[in-house]
């Protein structure tokens, strides 16, 4: 089975996440094909607006922590950056090479396409999820969408890609990574890190009408815009914030490392939601 769908409707490409057995938790196959998938529609002269899918009830349970199919200490031919290896490294040496390129690396990557980029979000868009929603311009989530960033149980200061106070205020992002609560989505469509609400039986319609009218704007100028906003944000520290806050995870995983069973201070995808559904 594919972990991720490519298909194109008219001049709407279509990127779906394909493992909805796992809440379509991302491992490393599905973050190059995913990879792969935003190449291609960046490179089709036919494609002019791409929407970003999960398949199943839910968006992206976040990174692959604990499914048969992690596949962390798997080589891939590396895109994002021209850090080595992580395979066959110890410690935080591995750790960071492989997150410059899976994670950050990747995430920034993507957040660079120079078309306009929907994510179109039901049900769980959680940690490693909510970075794949946040490198999208738009976001249109379904009533029963909700957000989370629950590494902070971890001890770690939010995931791997930190926008978390560009999408929404500062004293929101402290909030919900001190908690660790889930936003619903009307929340997060009041704190303005959401473009629009909808019913989940219209979500497809309401996020493929806003990509179509999207796709009649000029090629060049949905491009340049994209840049200049992008940009704009670069201007208010993101790229910097994000480096500086990297250092910062990394100082949490070795930590973790040192004085915990591992990385991630022993947690698995059953004890995070178990801690989930206490709170
Ligand atoms: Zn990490």
């Amino acid at each position: 089975m594919t972990v991720v769908r490519y298909e194109r409707r008219g001049s709407v490409a279509v990127v779906t996440m394909n493992r909805p057995e796992y809440r379509n938790a991302q491992n490393s196959a599905m973050t190059y094909a995913l990879d792969e998938a935003f190449y291609r529609a960046a490179a089709d002269d036919e494609v002019k607006v791409i929407v970003l899918a999960g398949e199943g009830e839910h968006f992206s349970a976040g990174h692959d922590i604990g499914s048969p199919g992690r596949d962390a200490h798997v080589s891939f031919e590396r895109r994002a950056g021209l850090w080595w290896d992580h395979v066959g490294r110890q410690g935080a040496e591995s750790r960071f090479a492989r997150e410059s390129e899976v994670y950050l690396g990747m995430c920034r990557r993507w957040r660079e396409i120079p078309k306009p980029v929907i994510a179109m979000v039901q049900g769980a868009c959680v940690a490693g999820g909510l970075m794949l929603a946040w490198v999208c311009d738009l976001i249109v989530a379904s009533e029963d969408a909700f957000f989370a960033d629950p590494v902070v149980r971890m001890g770690i200061p939010g995931v791997e890609y930190f926008a978390h106070p560009w999408v929404m205020p500062p004293r929101v992002a402290k909030e919900f990574l001190y908690t660790g609560d889930r936003m619903p989505a009307r929340r997060a469509h009041e704190v303005g890190m959401v473009n629009r609400v909808v019913p989940r039986d219209s979500l497809e319609a309401e996020t493929f009408a806003l990509a179509e009218r999207i796709a009649a704007m000029p090629r060049m100028g949905l491009a340049l815009t994209k840049k200049a906003v992008n940009q704009a944000e670069d201007l208010q520290g993101m790229h910097a914030g994000m480096d500086s806050v990297f250092g910062l995870h990394h100082l949490a995983h070795a930590h973790n490392a040192e004085t915990s069973a591992d990385p991630l201070a022993g947690m698995t995808p059953k004890s995070m939601k178990a801690a989930a559904d206490e709170s």
